[in-house]
């Protein structure tokens, strides 16, 4: 395995957020973590505007809004 051109370190969010963009572009990458598996907590539970406007410049954004389901703030 030769040396990647780009090393991620860290497999929250964030660096597989950038995994997906690097394999979209075809750039060669590896993504470490300093723990061995996956976390049985869960940090999630709805998805931020921010985080919605990002899908949508990938193109992901539909797909999960028809998966999904939506919150609605109560009002007073
Ligand atoms: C209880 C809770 C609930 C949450 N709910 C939501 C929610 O509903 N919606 C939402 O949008 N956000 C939510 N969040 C926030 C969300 O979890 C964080 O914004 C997100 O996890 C940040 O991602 P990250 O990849 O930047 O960091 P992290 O998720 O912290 O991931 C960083 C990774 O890097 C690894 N790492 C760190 N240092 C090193 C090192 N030196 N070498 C190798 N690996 C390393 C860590 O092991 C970790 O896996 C919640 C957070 C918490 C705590």
């Amino acid at each position: 395995m030769g040396a990647p051109d780009v090393l991620i370190v860290g497999a929250g969010p964030t660096g597989l957020a950038l995994a997906c963009q690097l394999v979209r572009y075809g750039v060669d990458f590896r993504i470490i973590d300093a723990k061995e598996g996956t976390t049985p907590f869960s940090k999630a539970i709805g998805v931020q505007a921010r985080t919605l406007e990002i899908y949508e410049q990938i193109g992901l954004a539909d797909k999960l809004i028809e998966k999904s389901a939506r919150a609605f703030r109560r009002k007073k």
